[in-house]
């Protein structure tokens, strides 16, 4: 057996000792006779590992009291319509920071159902940069604030967490979730789909503050509203239960490597390197303002495009996998997520000089 290292975007590499552990269980979950797919959701086995994973996602981004823990499937696409359905309430407006595509599509489906104010403008340019908070239009009225923590095609990463007021904030964490600890005390509602830094497609963890049930429409579908699925434990119907169990097993896999301040840690380490050596060539770039770049997603561009098949191909025979960069930006992009070892951003960075050393 071979493995590469995959720098897909999502679904992306999981970390190895969690699969070890799934194909273990595969056929025979501790006992029970039957694998974690074939279980009923409502059945004592499963739902100790439900509340497991509960338990650990909470001890690891020490979740406050008052804020309830939901797994949804539907994806991030999917709360892109159910953030105005449950949080708009009385309010005539939203408010949404623009910095990039994820924010595109987010603002796009909460107009077909409020009218959104986008407050400010950023992820464009050379270098993309974020702009500055004090220049945010914000209406101290919107029912929120959304912004996309990180802008996963153009790497573009919030390092803090914008000041919102009184106005609840929410943001769409989908591939930075469980990068670094997080305070979940500033957030109104933070949401991310798993496939990105946690587990498998078809999993969406929702993270809502309860004082913010109130605001829900009766016409929220069921499956979407957040008061109605914290009051079923997410099982209003049946859940996407084996990549609720797999997230489960990356939670214990983060706890038992020390958790989210050890993976910053070793995230910011494999970042500052990547990014040092794309600044130290003139063959390789980086688009983004260093104050907004992203540690999950390091983007990157040849100084000679014609050569993009080429490096592809080389990195693709040398074991370095899914680096095409989105359809929309070109260029290269390697998603650099917890499980992606130390040693799989050493070999793309010696891949890289030694690419450059051929061809530059
Ligand atoms: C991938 C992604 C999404 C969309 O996720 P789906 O699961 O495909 O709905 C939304 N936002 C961000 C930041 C993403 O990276």
């Amino acid at each position: 057996m071979t493995r590469v290292y995959n720098f897909s975007a999502g679904p992306a590499i999981l970390p190895e000792p969690v699969l070890e552990q799934a194909a273990a269980e595969m056929l025979d979950w501790r006992g029970s006779g039957m694998s974690v797919m074939e279980m009923s959701h409502r059945g004592k086995e499963f739902v100790s590992i439900a509340e497991q994973a509960e338990a650990d996602l909470r001890e690891l981004l020490a979740v406050p009291e008052g804020y309830r823990v939901l797994f949804l499937q539907g994806g991030a696409t999917a709360q892109f319509a159910a953030l105005p359905l449950n949080l708009l309430g009385a309010a005539g407006s939203v408010d949404y920071v623009n910095t990039g595509s994820w924010s595109k599509k987010a603002i796009a489906e909460a107009r077909k159902y409020t009218t959104v104010n986008v407050v400010a403008e950023g992820g464009t340019g050379d270098p993309m940069d974020i702009p500055p908070r004090a220049d945010w239009q914000c209406d101290p009225d919107a029912a929120y604030l959304h912004y996309c923590a990180n802008e996963t095609i153009t790497g573009v990463e919030f390092h803090d967490i914008p000041d919102a007021g009184d106005v609840p904030l929410v943001s769409d964490m989908s591939s930075t979730f469980l990068s670094r600890p997080v305070d979940v005390s500033r957030f109104g509602v933070l949401y991310a789909g798993a496939q990105k830094n946690f587990g498998p497609a078809g999993l969406t963890v929702v993270i809502v503050r309860e004082d913010l049930f109130d605001r829900v429409s009766d016409r929220t579908p069921s499956v979407w509203d957040y008061r109605r699925q914290a009051e079923a434990d997410s099982m209003l119907n049946t859940p996407a239960t084996y990549s609720w169990y797999l997230a489960g097993l990356v939670f214990q896999w983060l706890k038992r490597e020390g958790g989210l301040t050890a993976m910053a840690e070793r995230n910011e380490r494999k970042a500052a390197r990547l990014y040092a050596a794309i600044d130290a060539s003139d063959f390789y770039r980086n688009p983004v303002a260093p104050g907004a770049r992203s540690l999950m997603n390091v983007p990157f561009v040849l100084a000679d495009d014609s050569l993009d098949g080429r490096f592809l191909e080389e990195a693709s025979e040398a074991g370095l996998k899914t680096l095409k960069g989105h359809r929309s930006v070109g260029g290269m992009r390697a998603s650099i997520y917890n499980a992606m070892p130390e040693s799989g951003v050493q070999a793309l960075i010696d891949f890289m000089a030694e690419f450059e050393r051929k061809h530059g």
